[in-house]
């Protein structure tokens, strides 16, 4: 297994110039980044600006999304050509702001994340629940659904190459996270599903995130949880404080 991988998803906050301060700030809080791998995701105008704040340091680039196409008429959208260009080396496909927001469907999803891996970018795909789904007992249902159309497009032996983010939708930006015993189990479902879809070499190779509402204080007993292979988080990853401690988390394992 690859190192554990933390990602800060800075959503639609920021220009370029506090872009550009954020990251310095991440930057220099980590002199060495050993035995955790960090990756940020800025809004795609100041994608320039944080590469340029992170030259020298070994801090990964994402998109915060990507379309299917490679160039044309699809005012708003960007390619996962010009996102590799801009120094991105992820790209975060899935987001349920985006499903439930933007409508973006499964299909939808499947796309970007056969288009972006075309590309050589490492798709951080994320699934998850509503409250009403977990209520009735469907987690493991819906997420299933989500991540089985998802990569259909994909090939057995690229399915290692594609990370899963497990973001329940009522744990995003509410300040309630799911429990360690939650996410575990949502893991292993991943896990399994994996497995099936790819066989035990290509599933072992995905990492699984976890995100929804970690912060500083619960983000060890979160990165300890089993079957964690990282976290997603949105923001906490504003300040470059609670960022780091996050980040040291995985550092002090
Ligand atoms: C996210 O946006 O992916 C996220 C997990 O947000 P937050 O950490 O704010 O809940």
């Amino acid at each position: 297994m690859a190192l554990p991988l933390v990602v800060g998803n800075w959503k639609m906050h920021g220009t370029p110039a506090e872009a550009f301060s954020l990251a310095r700030g991440i930057r220099t809080g980590l002199k060495r980044v050993q035995g955790v791998e960090v990756v940020l995701a800025p809004p795609f105008t100041s994608l320039s600006a944080v590469y340029k704040a992170l030259r020298g340091r070994s801090i990964g680039l994402a998109g915060q999304n990507v379309f299917w196409q490679e160039q044309g008429a699809f005012t708003g959208e960007i390619s996962p050509k010009m996102l590799l260009e801009s120094g991105c080396g992820f790209v975060i496909v899935g987001h349920s702001e985006r499903r439930r927001i933007l409508g973006e469907s499964d299909q939808f999803i499947g796309k970007k994340t056969v288009a972006a891996l075309a590309a050589g970018l490492r798709p951080i795909l994320c699934v998850g629940e509503t409250l009403q789904e977990r209520r009735q007992g469907s987690t493991r249902k819906i997420i299933g659904r989500q991540l089985r159309v998802a990569l259909k497009g994909i090939t057995k032996n690229a399915i290692g190459k594609i990370e899963i983010a497990y973001e329940p939708v009522w744990a995003i930006g509410t300040g309630r996270n799911a429990t360690p015993d939650q996410i575990s189990l949502a893991h292993q479902w991943i896990r399994e599903l994996l497995r099936k879809l790819a066989g035990n070499e290509q599933a072992a190779k995905s990492r699984i995130l976890y995100g929804g509402s970690v912060r500083p204080e619960n983000a060890g007993d979160l990165a300890r949880a089993p079957e964690v292979n990282g976290l997603l988080v949105g923001g906490a990853s504003l300040k470059a404080e609670s960022f780091l401690s996050i980040v040291n988390q995985f550092i002090s394992i």
